[in-house]
């Protein structure tokens, strides 16, 4: 793979509806694009899930920047690269900082599989031809206004309905919504709002028959998930906590979940997210794919990673139109009876708007 040129451009998107989670609320998204370009003309995306304030994890859109410009890129460079396997190995001296590593190892491995016109998903070895997709609904002023939105989406076909909790927006919420739907796929995601403490309020989710409660607890934590997963009949699935395959492994081993959500921008790019899916089917450890609110690159990537064997349960695949006015790829990703078809054209498979991704653009720069 011989790389002559890299951008990277900072655009910023405004979402359709803000979104609340129990540490906060985003009402747009700057988003870093990574464009790497062959000596053969083809060029291979990538995009960032940071957002502006570091409450998912550490990592912001500006310390992408930093880390991209200053450490990153430069490693990328220092020699050249036969496979994109070897990114995350050159990136390892760097610590942590994994949304910025995948978002460029995504711009690489999009190349690769152009280079060897074939899909992303081919490339990575995905199996199926389509993904099921889920829905996540936010934190809302009001239970009646939630209600509304779960009947809207069911109405549109999604495969499971995924709840924002905290605490004071749970046990009632659940109760309401499973009495209004008792069969549906139903789960709830904390992100990380409660502790060993609240043991006896989330035990009392178990009655709801939750496909999972994802992340209960604190966001680097994996031991004290394993007591509350003892004391709980529901799964735990983690989503924060793991930012690798090794996580991944000390999670199992403790037995702190039954289930995995893979966001390939947590844990460094889609090399580890191989890894662990590979360790989760050793394991019989069933994975989804979770979202950031990506834009059309990186629900791109999104798509190729779910086509996985052992992505068993829907993602956070919405299609385009859930999130954005106007996306930044043609076609835009489409959902048709809860399905997202998975594309067989070379790479991601869309095709960046430049044109678009131009007005967005706030500052670019090129190596
Ligand atoms: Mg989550």
């Amino acid at each position: 793979m011989e790389i002559n040129q890299i951008i990277l451009r900072q655009i910023k998107m405004d979402l359709l509806h803000p979104f609340t989670t129990s540490v906060g609320t985003e009402e747009d998204k700057d988003i870093i694009l990574v464009e790497v370009k062959s000596k053969s003309g083809l060029s291979g995306w990538g995009e960032s899930v940071s957002i502006t304030r570091p409450i998912y994890n550490e990592e912001t859109v500006q310390t992408n920047w930093h880390m991209m410009n200053d450490h990153l890129i430069p490693l990328l460079y220092r020699e050249p690269l036969s496979h994109p396997d070897e990114v995350s190995e050159r990136f390892k001296e760097i610590r942590g900082n994994y949304n910025a590593k995948a978002a460029i190892e995504g711009a690489i491995w999009d190349l690769y599989a152009k280079e060897q016109n074939i899909s992303l998903a081919k490339a990575l070895g995905g199996v199926k031809d389509k993904i099921p997709v889920g829905v996540s609904v936010g934190i809302q002023e009001s239970e009646a206004k939630m209600l509304k939105q779960i009947e809207g989406y069911l109405n549109q076909g999604y495969k499971r309905v995924k709840v924002k909790i905290r605490p004071g927006w749970d046990i009632e919420i659940l109760k309401m919504i499973r009495q209004e739907y008792p069969t549906i796929q139903l789960m709830a995601d904390a992100n990380c709002a409660y502790t060993l403490r609240d043991t006896d309020r989330l035990k009392a989710l178990d009655e709801f028959g939750l496909t999972m409660i994802e992340q209960p607890l604190d966001h680097d934590d994996i031991i004290d998930h394993s007591k509350l997963q003892a004391e709980l009949s529901t799964p735990i699935c983690l989503d924060e906590s793991i930012k690798g395959v090794e996580d991944a492994r000390k999670a199992i081993e403790l037995g702190s979940c039954k289930i995995i959500n893979l966001k390939v921008g947590r844990v460094g790019g889609l090399t580890e997210s191989k890894k662990i899916h590979e360790l989760c089917v050793k394991h019989d450890i069933p994975m989804w794919c979770g979202g950031m609110l990506e834009a059309g690159i990186g629900r791109a990537h999104n798509i190729a990673i779910t086509s996985l064997s052992n992505f068993i349960y829907p993602g956070d695949t919405a299609p385009s139109s859930h999130y954005w006015k106007q996306d930044i790829i043609k076609p835009e990703v489409q959902m048709k009876d809860g399905y997202i078809s998975v594309p067989e054209s070379p790479g991601i498979g869309y095709e960046p708007d430049l044109k678009r991704i131009e007005e967005l653009t706030l500052l670019s720069r090129t190596y």
